[in-house]
């Protein structure tokens, strides 16, 4: 209380946040929501610093505390000294010895956006201004570790104990575990040691030894660690060190507190100091003179945040000079010269409602969990693949669970695994997923393609309607036949039995052979709607328009698009045909080699697997393939009924297109005015060159167009030729000059 309470800056409330602000008296509603706020943040805390098992995400309790922070700015009356904005974090917990701190350990005001960081930044400079001080500070920039902080207490060089933060002034003995992690050293090298030194830091576990971790605890059938820190935390505070020490645990310092005989002018130079003494000082932070630096390393690492060996949750600015902090002094529970950044939330929790299974092209059938909706990294999330059993295992996840789901910037979301301490709460109990034996889309018994894998599939690859519904989806994308009226929802229409109950494709062989007619009664499965409101689920037609009193139902603009398309799609070039047939590794660049080593389909299907792995860009294992395909003889019927129906199974020799470029390895790389990317590889290739995807000291040419990345640079350190689009035009005509 007094001085030293922190008055929150002007906050953003949020939306959702519960109740409205009365700026004169609380009323009763605002203090019934204020206690109940401080209960559940001190509810928190306790899992989560207590147990290392938090029970909400740490965007959820942040904005909670913010809330909480609103309240107290605009009702100082309602702070008692015990309101969790007046305490750090931890307690002690009972299986470990109590420790003073020398001096206290604090925890950090967060900032969530860069204009609270700049309210932040001036209102630092101008209380040092205002102390007589020079405003025109240094900030010590670096990265916020999502870890756990300890207390190394040195003596004379040597370490004498280790202690978590706990309240603050008050944390737990962990020496004997501390003394397991070969980062941290039991002796200080070198002379002019001080006489007695606090080191404060940050233990993590490296994100890619996280998962290791996790897969060996449900291994042993524990329970596994919903993410790095708690994984770090609940090993470090272990009764047992020898547990302690099998766990991957690292460290690194990030200040001081009590000091003796220590000469360091700022926090840098006693980072420079730690380091030559044997500590492990991390090697990203920075000293920088102005905010416009700051937010660059704060927008740098917020790109590259997951290239690090560790989470972090912020980047941490520091004053960095030790008089200016020392005059800017502290509240009860933060530094005032110091702040963290926090970057947007990339962990929530939600509920898995199901785990259901989805057959792929290839009758790999794969596990996904169905999630209660939920946004995390700016988007709403429901679904997340599990890839197979032994992942739903190793991640020790129950229908009916809360869990964990993350979604790093762009990557696919995942689950990464249950909170534990909810689980028995569930209603209804969670239950374990169980991997069906048949498939659910045609009842045939799954089995894995060969003993020993993983995966399994359905073996009934000719007319299961989820292995045809992908193939169908996937013969019309735009690397193979390019139909563009034949997206996601007309692949279902076309071969899942709804109504009527025998689909028109039950198998690939006869979509060019399909009529308008054929189409005109199917109905797919949509949400019934009834004034904006989902009630249940109805049949509606696909193909044609609704039958309307005294209007007759018509083939809808998409369906004459897919006829037209279809019709166009028969003179689609040789390749493009065998991408279109789903053969197991036979992709674009493969399809194209073939194109041109073959020319026709004929050719292909009557070559030795030997002559067609002699075909540059096909090799063995693709060779295999093609003749096992050829084999069965509904994969024949497929090829014979399309070109029955129209469908172009030979490439021309184009005798006016000379062959200059034989020989010669051509790299396209970015966007080229004129060509597509595939218009570019199919002028290559038809003029006798390889159109390669990575650049080498073998590739004779580099054409790059606009937004040429990485490749481009890679070409210019090897000294490679580059062409623009003209000189690339010069090639095709002239060939190398
Ligand atoms: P904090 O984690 O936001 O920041 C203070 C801590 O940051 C320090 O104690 C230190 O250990 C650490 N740190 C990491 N890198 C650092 C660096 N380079 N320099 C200085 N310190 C560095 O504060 P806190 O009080 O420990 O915890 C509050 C946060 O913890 C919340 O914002 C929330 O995200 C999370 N939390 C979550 C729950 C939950 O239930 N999910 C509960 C409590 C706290």
């Amino acid at each position: 209380m007094g001085q030293d309470r922190t008055v929150s800056t002007a906050k953003d409330t949020d939306d959702s946040s519960p109740g409205s602000v009365d700026r004169e008296v609380p009323t009763e509603a605002l203090r019934d929501e204020y206690e109940s706020l401080a209960d559940r943040i001190r509810q928190f805390r306790a899992a989560y610093y207590n147990d290392d098992e938090p029970l909400v995400s740490d965007a959820e309790f942040d904005q909670l505390y913010r809330r909480l922070e609103e309240v107290e700015a605009l009702h100082p009356e309602l702070i008692s000294n015990d309101s969790p904005t007046q305490e750090v974090g931890g307690e002690v917990s009972a299986a470990f010895a109590a420790v003073q701190h020398l001096a206290r350990m604090y925890s950090l005001e967060d900032v969530f956006s860069l204009e609270e960081l700049q309210v932040w930044i001036r209102r630092v400079e101008a209380s040092v201004e205002k102390m007589g001080g020079h405003p025109e500070l240094k900030w010590l920039t670096e990265l916020k570790i999502d870890g756990l902080a300890v207390n190394l207490l040195y003596r004379n060089g040597k370490l004498i104990r280790a202690a978590t933060r706990g309240d603050g002034t008050t944390g737990e003995d962990i020496t004997h575990n501390v003394l397991t992690l070969k980062d941290i050293p039991r002796q200080l090298r070198g002379k002019d040691l001080p006489a007695e030194v606090e080191i404060r830091g940050e233990v993590f576990i490296a994100s890619k030894d996280f998962l290791q971790l996790n897969e060996a605890m449900v291994e042993a059938g524990k329970a596994p660690f919903a993410n790095p820190r708690n994984a770090a935390a609940g090993s470090l505070r272990q009764k047992d060190p020898a547990v302690t020490a099998q766990r991957p645990l690292s460290m690194y310092v990030h200040g001081i507190g009590a000091r003796e005989g220590l000469a360091a002018e700022s926090q840098s130079g006693t980072y420079a100091l730690l380091k030559t003494w044997g500590l492990p000082t991390s090697p990203y932070f920075k000293v920088l003179d102005r905010y416009e630096d700051v937010l660059e390393f704060i927008a740098h690492y917020g790109e590259h945040r997951h290239d690090l060996m560790h989470e972090i949750d912020g980047i941490v600015v520091k004053v960095d000079n030790y008089a200016t902090q020392r005059a800017l002094g502290y509240t009860s529970r933060v530094p005032r010269w110091s702040v963290a950044y926090k970057y947007a939330p990339e962990e929530v929790h939600t509920k898995l409602l199901d785990i259901a299974v989805n057959v792929g092209r290839t009758g790999r059938v794969t596990p996904y969990g169905v999630m209660e909706p939920v946004k995390v990294s700016g988007s709403t999330v429901e679904m997340a693949t599990l890839h197979n059993q032994d992942v739903v295992k190793a991640k020790g996840i129950m229908i009916g669970d809360v869990v964990v789901l993350r979604k790093a910037g762009d990557v696919i979301p995942e689950i990464v695994g249950p909170v534990m301490a909810l689980r028995a709460a569930q209603d209804p109990p969670v239950r374990a997923f169980v991997m069906p034996t048949h498939c659910p889309s045609c009842g045939t018994e799954l089995a894995p393609a060969k003993e020993g894998d993983v995966d399994i599939r359905c073996p009934n690859a000719r007319s299961c309607p989820s292995q045809l519904r992908e193939r169908v989806f996937h013969l019309a994308g735009r690397g193979a036949f390019d139909i563009e009226a034949l997206g996601w929802e007309a692949a279902i229409a076309l071969t899942q039995p709804a109504a009527p109950a025998t689909p028109p494709l039950t198998n690939e062989a006869n979509l060019f052979a399909l009529t308008p007619e054929d189409l005109a009664d199917v109905r797919i499965e949509r949400e019934k709607k009834v004034r904006g409101e989902v009630q249940g689920r109805e049949l509606v037609p696909y193909f044609y328009s609704k039958p309307m009193a005294r209007k007759p139902s018509v083939p809808t603009a998409n369906t004459v698009k897919l006829f037209t398309e279809l019709e166009k799609a028969k003179s689609q070039p040789l390749w493009r045909v065998l991408v279109a047939l789903s053969i197991r590794h036979v992709g674009p660049t493969a399809s194209r080699a073939l194109a041109t080593g073959f020319r026709s389909m004929d050719a292909i299907r009557s070559a030795s697997e030997e002559q067609l792995a002699d075909v540059d860009g096909v090799g063995p294992i693709i060779a295999k393939a093609l003749v096992e395909w050829f084999e069965v003889d509904w994969h024949r019927d497929i090829v014979e009924q399309w070109a029955g129906a129209g469908v172009r199974m030979a490439d021309e020799a184009d005798s006016s297109v000379p062959r200059t470029l034989e020989g010669l390895t051509v790299v396209v790389t970015g966007s080229l005015p004129n060509f597509s990317r595939d218009e570019a590889k199919e002028a290559i290739i038809t003029r006798g060159g390889k159109a390669s995807g990575s650049v080498s000291k073998n590739t004779s040419y580099v054409v790059a167009g606009d937004n040429a990345g990485t490749k481009l640079d890679k070409a210019e350190q090897l000294g490679l030729r580059v062409l623009d689009e003209a000189g690339f035009v010069k090639l095709l005509a002239e060939g190398a000059v």
